[in-house]
């Protein structure tokens, strides 16, 4: 009697240290769940997103592969995902498709995730970043608003980790999250280019020009290189407008602007600042470089043919350069020295439409020591 009471009583004992161990890695996965979702709730652009998701969700849910693939029809993500320094070339878990098919074929109307073991047929799309092929894993559909964002693919070496009779309430729940944060941030990453470009031109607008040039300044005095600037205007534009009519003068400046931007290197800066005037900003290169640059695009505005019609337009171009170089002893403030380097190229704009336009004029420069000094007088 004795011997059968202790026997039932390590059974019952067992059985309690097993589901003691089960509610440990419970909560231990429901709080690196929350942890995971904290953070992703936190991140601001859709590539320190992916970074994320992708790096991860590998440790946190311990997962041997992570995957995701994203719906792209006008290229706009992978647009946004490269600006932002995530390349898909040296990120294959990444996949980006063009429209929801391979969804459509895998999760139907249901939109209801997959959670079981690996099969060609069912998941092989979804893994062609894996070395190895996972044993037991989880398709996830992305969806907002009942269409299809993408979805995630989880996998593990283990045949127990997804089961096909596992509730999927976790997985549905990280996808909603998942879900949404790729929405907010697809929908910050519109608005922050669309409010930040010109729409006629395609270049910057002089929103973006004000956040970049303090940014600029605060680079070349970190690493004490020199800064140029360039304001251009259109010569006697009004007159293109006034002869050929407001959609040719708007034809023009989408030329012009393409003819600038052609001209200078990927990483400087061209804005809109207003009408028919330009700014550049040009990094780390002599002020003798920038007069080179600037003639360069001088030129090519003078043999810019615009057609219009049957007609073909001219225009030229006058430009006012200033070059920034500061001083090893930082004594002033970027704001000043922004407000100056934009001050003195407009002011050699306006002695070059004075000399009879289309042409550079070179204007002062911006030296450290003067700004500060002003700074003092004040
Ligand atoms: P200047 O050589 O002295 O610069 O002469 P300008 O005629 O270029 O200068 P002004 O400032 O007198 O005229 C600028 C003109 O630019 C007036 C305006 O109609 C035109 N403009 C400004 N914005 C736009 C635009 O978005 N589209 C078109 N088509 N014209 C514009
Ligand atoms: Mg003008
Ligand atoms: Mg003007």
């Amino acid at each position: 009697m004795q011997d059968e009471l202790n026997t039932d009583l390590s059974i019952l004992e067992s059985h309690m240290d097993g589901m003691l161990d089960r509610v440990k890695t419970n909560s231990r996965t429901f709080r690196h769940f929350q942890d995971f979702e904290v953070r992703l709730l936190n991140l601001n652009s859709l590539g320190e997103m992916m970074r994320h998701v992708l790096a991860d969700a590998k440790n946190f849910f311990d997962l041997d592969t992570v995957g995701f693939c994203l719906i792209d029809e006008k290229g706009e993500i992978s647009e946004y995902l490269e600006t932002d320094g995530f390349y898909l070339k040296e990120n294959k878990e990444l996949k980006i498709i063009e429209d929801d098919k391979v969804l459509q074929d895998r999760f139907g109307y249901s939109k209801h995730p997959y959670v079981g073991l690996y099969s060609e047929q069912k998941c092989a799309e979804f893994f062609l970043h894996a070395e190895q092929k996972p044993v037991s894993v989880a398709l996830i559909p992305l969806t907002r608003r009942g269409k299809y964002l993408g979805a995630m693919s989880l996998g593990s070496h283990h045949a127990d980790r997804f089961e096909e009779n596992m509730a999927t309430d976790f997985v549905k729940h990280l996808g909603s999250i998942v879900s949404v944060c790729l929405e907010n941030n697809l929908n910050f990453e519109t608005l922050r280019r669309t409010s930040l470009i010109d729409t006629l031109t395609g270049v910057n607008n002089r929103r973006f020009l004000e956040q970049r040039l303090g940014e600029e300044v605060d680079r070349a005095q970190r690493n004490l290189e020199p800064l140029s600037c360039f304001f251009l205007d259109i010569d006697f534009f009004k007159a293109v407008n006034d002869t050929y009519g407001h959609q040719a003068g708007d034809q023009v400046l989408l030329a012009i602007a393409t003819g600038i931007k052609g001209q200078l290197r990927n990483n400087d800066v061209l804005a809109r600042y207003g009408g028919e005037e330009f700014v550049a900003l040009l990094t780390n290169i002599s002020d003798a470089k920038a007069q080179d640059i600037a003639e360069r695009i001088r030129k090519t505005i003078e043999n810019t043919v615009v057609e219009n019609n049957d007609e073909t337009i001219k225009v030229t171009i006058s430009i006012g350069t200033a070059t920034y170089l500061p001083g090893a002893e930082r004594t002033s403030v970027s704001q000043e020295v922004a407000e100056n380097l934009v001050n003195n190229a407009d002011k050699a704009l306006y002695e070059a439409k004075h000399a009879g336009r289309n042409r550079v004029v070179s204007g002062r420069a911006v030296l450290d020591v003067e700004v500060a000094v002003s700074n003092l007088g004040q």
